[in-house]
C-alpha cells in the first residue's frame, strides 16, 4: 500500500526513478530478539523491529507498536508513512517505526515493563535525542515511554528526556501531548467542514476504535466542537445511539468493563456496521486496512478522517473519491501527535516546559496550515487529498535528498 500511495505521488510530479528508488527503501531495518522472564519463571523471547526509513530532513521519528499482528512488513510501511507525516507538518524531524509483537493484553505490568526494557536496551544504540526519536503507539503509553527514557539515560550515565516523546508531563512529557493526535484530528474535521459547507456543531459521527486516538477524539469532538458522536466502537463490537452518546459515561463503562459494548443507553452494532453508518463524518481510530474495496461503496459519511495509520486501501481510495467522499488522509489527519511529539522534543532539547494553551494553539495553527497547503495541491492537480499529501511530502523529502547529495 505505502509503495502503491508513493508511485501515484511521485507519477503527479514526475520525480526522478533515482530518488523514488531511494525512497523505497527504508535507509535501516533492526530486528532483535528480546528474552523476558515471565511470571511463571519462564523464558519466552520476543520479536521486536525498529526500521528507520528516512533521515533526510531530520532524526527519524515515529512509534512503537505493541500488538500480536506486528510484522516487519507493515512496520516497514508504517515507517514510510512517518517520513511522509513529518514532511507534510514541516517538521525537520524523519520517519521510523517499532513495533514488538506480543499481546500485550495477556501480559502482566511487570512483564511488559521488562519487555520494554529489554527493547530499549536492544535498540539503545540506534536511538538518541539526535538519531531517533520513538513515541507511543498502538497499546503502549505515557508509561512505557518512562520506561524507555529511563533505561537509556541509565546506560547512557545522565537522563536523556530527548531520546523519547509522549512521556508522562512529569518526567519531560508535554502538556497536551496526550490528546494531541484527537485534537489534530478534529481540527482538520472541522477545516474540511468548512470546505465542503457542513456545519460542524450537531454533525453526526462515529468512531472506530476507542483506545487512545478514539476515545479522546470523542470526547473533543463532543464536547468543544459541539459534535453529535452516534456511534463508537472497539475491539470487541460498536454501540450506537442516533440522538448522540454521552461521551464521558462511555469512558466510564470503557474503564469499568474494558469495553464500550456492554454500555446501557445504545444499539449494539458490529464495526463493519459502524464503517457504513449515515453520519457526516467517520473516524477510523483502529488499525489497517479496515476500508477495503467491499465496503467502499455502502460508505454514507461525507468526511473521513483518519485517526489510524493505513485504514483505507488504495483500491478503497478510488471508489471513495469517485463518489466524492472527502477523505482527509492519515499522514494529515493524525500528525497532531507527532506535532506535539515534535513540540515536546524542542522543549526537552532546551529544558523549557510551554502552557498547554501555547501547545494548543501552535498545533492549531500547524494543522490548519498543512491542511490548506494540502487542498491547494488537490484543487491544482485534480487529485485526492491523500496524494495531494504524498506529493508535498515526497517533494519536501526529495528536495532534501538531492541538497545533502549522496555520499560517498
Ligand atoms: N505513533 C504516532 C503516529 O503514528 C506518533 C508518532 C510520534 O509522535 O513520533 O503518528
Amino acid at each position: 500500500m505505502a509503495l502503491q500511495q508513493l508511485n501515484k505521488a511521485a507519477a503527479v510530479i514526475n520525480l526522478e526513478d533515482d530518488i523514488k528508488e531511494i525512497l523505497s527503501h527504508p535507509q535501516r531495518e533492526v530486528q532483535v530478539a528480546l528474552p523476558v522472564r515471565m511470571d511463571n519463571g519462564k523464558i519466552k523471547v520476543f520479536i521486536g523491529y525498529r526500521v528507520q526509513h528516512s533521515n533526510a530532513r531530520g532524526p527519524y521519528k515515529g512509534g512503537i507498536r505493541y500488538h500480536p499482528n506486528v510484522s516487519l512488513d507493515e512496520v516497514r510501511a508504517l515507517a514510510m508513512w512517518m517520513t511522509w507525516k513529518t514532511a507534510v507538518l514541516d517538521l525537520p524531524l524523519g520517519g521510523a517505526k517499532g513495533g514488538i509483537v506480543c499481546d500485550p493484553k495477556s501480559m502482566s505490568q511487570g512483564e511488559i515493563e521488562r519487555l520494554t526494557r529489554r527493547y530499549a536496551y536492544a535498540i539503545s544504540s540506534i536511538i538518541g535525542p539526535y538519531e531517533d526519536v520513538p513515541a507511543p503507539d498502538v497499546y503502549t503509553g505515557p508509561q512505557h515511554m518512562a520506561w524507555i527514557m529511563d533505561t537509556y539515560s541509565i546506560l547512557n550515565g545522565h537522563l536523556e528526556p530527548g531520546v523519547i516523546t509522549g512521556k508522562p508531563v512529569e518526567v519531560g512529557g508535554s502538556l497536551g501531548r496526550n490528546e494531541s493526535t484527537s485534537r489534530g484530528v478534529a481540527i482538520v474535521v472541522a477545516e474540511a467542514a468548512k470546505k465542503l459547507g457542513i456545519k460542524v456543531k450537531e454533525a453526526t459521527v462515529a468512531i472506530q476504535g476507542f483506545g487512545n486516538v478514539g476515545s479522546n477524539a470523542a470526547l473533543i469532538m463532543a464536547k468543544e466542537y459541539g459534535m453529535r458522536v452516534v456511534a463508537v466502537s472497539d475491539s470487541k463490537g460498536g454501540i450506537y445511539n442516533k440522538n448522540g452518546l454521552n461521551v464521558d459515561e462511555v469512558l466510564k463503562e470503557k474503564e469499568k468493563s474494558g469495553t464500550v459494548t456492554t454500555y446501557k443507553n445504545a444499539e449494539k452494532i458490529s464495526n463493519d456496521d459502524l464503517l457504513t453508518l449515515d453520519v457526516d463524518v467517520l473516524v477510523p481510530a483502529a488499525l489497517e486496512q479496515v476500508i477495503t474495496e467491499k465496503n467502499a461503496d455502502k460508505i454514507k459519511a461525507k468526511i473521513i478522517g483518519e485517526g489510524a495509520n493505513g485504514p483505507t486501501t488504495p483500491e478503497a481510495d478510488e471508489i471513495l473519491y469517485q463518489k466524492g467522499v472527502f477523505v482527509i488522509p492519515d499522514i494529515l489527519a493524525n500528525s497532531g501527535g507527532v506535532t506535539v511529539s515534535y513540540f515536546e522534543w524542542v522543549q526537552n532539547l532546551q529544558r523549557l516546559q510551554w502552557s498547554l494553551e501555547q501547545v494548543n494553539k501552535m498545533l492549531e495553527e500547524r494543522m490548519v496550515k498543512s491542511f490548506n497547503d494540502v487542498y491547494d495541491i488537490s484543487k491544482k492537480y485534480k487529485v485526492d487529498m491523500r496524494t495531494a499529501a504524498l506529493v508535498l511530502a515526497v517533494s519536501r523529502v526529495a528536495e532534501a535528498i538531492k541538497l545533502r547529495g549522496i555520499w560517498p
